[in-house]
């Protein structure tokens, strides 16, 4: 039985534990992303930024040179056309074309060219035909472009020409360098500078000259250097030719770098070459020839119609962006996997550490169970376990032996659908079990096959390991039941012939004169005396006796209505109660059939018996309307019957008051009778059965009676009880008793004496008291007193008879019920009676035999489960001694170890170790 109640709570933590922590990476993840974002793009600005910057003014800077380069040329060139020994020179070889003028030229230029480190330098005529050069030997027709030479001579200006090819081998006339390879084209410009008639720009042109430059001189070295190493960048000089544009300076990415390569640069998106067409300057991002990502830079040469394009491929400026990129992830991975991996560890910890304390508990639990199914698994007690609605959620062996359900089955009930109870009531035990701790009913049960059994339920709250639930102790009380009612039974009826007894004719006639009263009718009561009986008794033996008087009952019974009761009131009286009687012939018809029935024979053992009864009836409510009342005015009316000869009826009477009469003498003289010292208390042995040895005696009371002799206390005691006389009487005999007992204890120190309580003595209030005093005055120790109650006298008020009770013993006294079976008790108020012995009555004890002697023997298997000592009253034979001994009783009085005697006889009795009669 184990489901631990609290683990989905600590589950459901757990889980949302998981949540927390799942979550809480999440946003570690998104933050780290976020910031290595936020920083990559910050990078990606800053060093595309740095990189445009760069870029800028490498663009700026080369083009500056390429413009200086140019200008300082184009200086160079004037200052030398201005210079009068080379213009008197040229003016004298025009004159005289001698080789000496001419070397004198040539000697003039010279220094110019080995500056320049041009080609050569050519010089020409006016019209532009050339006269002489210096430098390299080259062919003149291909080296000068003529167009731009007409131009400059016509303008007189310094002018470039445009960057242009000349194919021919020109190994041999490179200047100052000796390639071994060989160039089938080559590109060369001309800078062509106008002479004037003395210098003069504004005197007429004489000739020019003619610079054969060499580009890569000085431009190419300058494009395709690079101030860091670069895998990419490169610097290009552009032209724009219509609407397409020529790249001066080789390509460092074309597969064979060459010199003036036409293209047109393709339409749709940026590159430098759309740039330069637009005449847009500056640094931007586009694709270049190759169609690759650059950035890029356009810067127009100053003072001519060249461009400078510089541009790096976007994925070197971008390269350390990629490298801070895969940093920046390996960094975040890093960061991510490090608290991922601590956040892990944390969470197995913790989930070790609660799985830990987790187990713990369970097993806390499942030992708990454990202890609880074994407490109660195999218990002879039905055991069920119940949730807080009632429902049945597990059951003991015996619980499913009993119930004869299947343990699944048994399952789908509730506590109630078992018990017999009506809705009310469960609802009442329902609220009383929630209010309280527990709750303890009694009810019948059924079992699967339908029947019932009375049970005796005793439910309380239990805490499990599922909470809050009900455990119901379910006591099979059959047996007790079946005691009871038998009990019950015996209380009301008599033993010998099975008629109602006094007790229940008592009830009876109460309820009779009630309904009378009621319903305006009568109820009669008729007591019936056998004539003569006692003389049948005395010559035939009680036996036969017994069997006419079972044999008259039947008779009886047989002949009256349902609804009238015939009961045994004492020895050979039997009482008659008829109800519901509106004409009181119809009694006197019935008295007359009764005689009858009495006077005709009964035949034992084949003899033939003859018997007459006398009876007396008294009338309710017209006589009485007190039960006791109308059964002494019956006596009465009996008496007066046998006064007229027996074998008759009679009718009560007022007048009828001769017996009243005795009983007022007998009154009156009972209360002279303790003055007169006419009292004696008589002792009866009680011994241990097996050993005949005496444990102690009853005392029991004697009138001796000047005129009618010995009375026995069952007739003087009632009138006693009646009178009160008996509180005076009864505390007279305790004492005398306890003294007497004391005085016998010098030689028998553990003596017990046995004291008869009557009603009236017990519902004195100074009870306790008087015998504390008692106790007090004759010295005797108060576990050798047992007082005797009977049961009647307990159940009349059961809480105020347990409170004294309770009184009584703490004196340290002991109490027995006497004549236990005869009054009703209620067994389950048994056990609430804080008494020490049962005294079996006298006709459980008479009427036994080897076949018959249930009530005994259930009387003491009752003495022992509740733990009380037992006594047999009335042993007679040595028959009666041997079964009661069978049957586990120890202790017994009666005739049989002695009649009640005198305190000397009794004396005389101690002597003997047994009082066993064979011995
Ligand atoms: P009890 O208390 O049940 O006393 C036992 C009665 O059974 C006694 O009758 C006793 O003589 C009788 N008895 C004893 N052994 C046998 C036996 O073997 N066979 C038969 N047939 N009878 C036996 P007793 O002495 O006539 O007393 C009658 C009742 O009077 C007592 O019944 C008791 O209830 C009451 N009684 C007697 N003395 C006192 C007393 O001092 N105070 C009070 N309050 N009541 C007393
Ligand atoms: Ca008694
Ligand atoms: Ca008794």
């Amino acid at each position: 039985m184990a489901s631990p109640a609290n683990h989905h709570d600590t589950a459901y933590q757990q889980s949302s534990g998981k949540l927390v922590l799942l979550l809480v990476f999440f946003c570690l993840t998104i933050l780290v992303c976020l910031s290595a974002a936020v920083f990559y793009d910050y990078q990606k600005k800053t060093i595309s930024e740095a990189a445009q910057v760069n870029l800028t003014m490498l663009t700026n800077l080369k083009a500056r040179q390429v413009g200086h380069w140019r200008h300082e040329r184009i200086i160079h060139a004037r200052l030398l056309t201005a210079n009068r020994d080379l213009l008197n020179s040229i003016a004298s070889f025009s004159t005289q074309r001698t080789p000496d003028r001419a070397n004198h030229i040539i000697q003039s230029l010279t220094p110019a060219l080995s500056d320049s480190e041009d080609h050569a330098i050519v010089l020409t005529d006016a019209l532009g035909k050339p006269i002489l050069s210096v430098g390299d030997n080259i062919n003149l027709e291909t080296h000068i472009d003529p167009k731009p030479l007409i131009m400059a001579l016509e303008r007189h200006q310094v002018m470039f020409s445009k960057l242009f090819h000349v194919h021919g081998n020109t190994t041999g006339y490179h200047h100052g360098h000796s390639h071994a390879d060989v160039h089938t084209t080559h590109v060369h410009m001309n800078l062509i500078a106008p002479l004037y008639r003395d210098g003069n720009p504004t005197q007429e042109v004489v000739g020019a000259l003619v610079f054969i430059v060499n580009p890569e001189q000085f431009l190419v070295p300058l494009m395709t250097s690079w101030p860091v190493p670069s895998p990419s960048a490169e610097s290009i000089l552009v032209r724009k030719v219509d609407d397409s544009i020529l790249r001066l300076t080789p390509s460092r990415h074309m597969v064979s770098p060459e010199m003036l390569v036409s293209a047109k640069p393709p339409k749709g998106y940026e590159s430098p070459g759309s740039r330069i067409l637009a005449e847009k300057e500056g640094v931007f991002l586009g694709y270049d020839y190759r169609q690759v990502p650059v950035l890029a830079s356009v810067k127009k040469v100053d003072d001519s119609p060249w461009y400078l394009v510089a541009k790096i491929d976007k994925n070197e400026v971008m390269a350390p962006l990629f490298r801070i990129a895969a940093i920046e992830a390996v960094t975040a991975t890093l960061i991510l996997a490090t608290a991922g991996l601590m956040m892990l560890l944390w969470w197995r910890r913790q989930q070790a550490l609660y799985q830990a304390g987790y187990y713990q508990q369970q097993l806390q639990h499942q030992m708990l169970s454990q202890r609880f199914d074994n407490l109660t698994r195999f218990a002879n007690d039905l055991v069920l376990l119940v949730d807080a609605e009632g429902q049945i959620i597990d059951a003991n062996e015996r619980a499913l032996d009993t119930y004869g359900y299947p343990e699944g089955e048994l399952k789908t009930f509730k506590l109630k659908d078992l018990c017999d109870l009506s809705q009310q009531e469960c609802d009442l035990f329902w609220e009383q079990l929630k209010a309280e701790q527990g709750v303890r009913f009694e009810t019948m049960q059924f079992r699967h096959d339908g029947s019932t059994f009375p049970v005796e339920i005793n439910a309380r709250w239990i805490e499990l390991d599922r909470g809050h639930l009900i455990q119901a102790i379910i006591r099979d009380i059959s047996e007790r039941k079946a005691a009871e009612d038998q009990l019950i039974h015996q209380a009301y009826h008599d033993p010998l012939t099975g008629l109602p007894n006094r007790l229940l004719i008592n009830d009876r006639l109460k309820l009779a004169i009630a309904k009378a009263r009621r319903h305006k009718t009568q109820a009669v009561l008729l007591l019936l005396d056998l004539d003569r009986f006692k003389n049948i008794n005395d010559t035939l033996g009680h036996a036969v006796g017994d069997r006419i008087l079972t044999t008259l009952a039947l008779r009886m019974q047989e002949a009256l209505r349902d609804t009238d009761t015939v009961a045994r009131f004492s020895g050979d009286e039997f009482l008659v109660l008829l109800e519901d009687i509106r004409e009181l012939s119809d009694v006197v018809s019935l008295a007359q059939k009764l005689s009858e029935l009495v006077s005709q024979p009964v035949i034992i053992d084949g003899e033939e018996m003859c018997l007459t009864t006398s009876i007396g009836i008294s009338v309710a409510p017209e006589d009485s309307i007190e039960v006791d009342q109308l059964i002494r005015f019956a006596d009465t009316a009996m008496y007066r019957a046998k006064e007229k000869g027996r074998n008759n009826f009679q009718f009560y009477t007022p007048d009828m008051n001769a017996h009243a009469g005795r009983r007022l003498q007998l009154e009156n003289n009972l209360r002279k009778a303790l003055q007169r010292q006419e009292m004696v208390v008589y002792y009866q042995p009680q011994v241990e059965m097996d050993s005949g040895r005496i444990v102690g005696s009853e005392a029991l009371l004697r009138w001796m009676h000047p005129e009618h002799g010995l009375i026995s206390p069952s007739d003087f005691i009632p009138l006693a009880e009646e009178t009160g006389v008996i509180e005076e009487i009864g505390a007279w005999a305790l004492e005398q008793a306890c003294q007497q007992t004391v005085a016998w204890q010098k030689n028998h120190p553990e003596l017990k004496i046995a004291v008869n309580l009557s009603a009236r003595q017990f519902r004195n209030e100074n009870l306790v008291d008087d015998i504390e005093q008692i106790l007090n005055k004759t010295g005797l120790a108060a576990r050798h007193l047992e007082m005797e109650l009977t049961e009647s006298l307990l159940m009349e008020d059961v809480d105020v008879a347990i409170d004294l009770m309770n009184r009584l013993t703490k004196l340290g006294i002991t109490l027995a019920i006497d004549d236990f079976g005869t009054g009703y008790s209620s067994l389950s108020h048994l056990n609430r009676f804080p008494i020490d012995k049962l005294k079996i009555d006298r006709s459980f004890v008479n009427s036994m035999s080897l076949d018959n002697c249930g009530i005994a023997r259930t009387i003491i298997t009752l003495g022992r489960t509740l733990d009380l000592s037992i006594i047999a009253e009335g042993v007679e034979t040595d028959e009666q001694r041997q079964l009661l001994l069978q049957l586990g009783c120890p202790q017994a009085q009666g005739y049989y170890f002695s009649r009640p005697i005198h305190d000397n006889a009794f004396s005389e009795m101690l002597k003997k170790p047994t009082i066993l009669p064979n011995s």
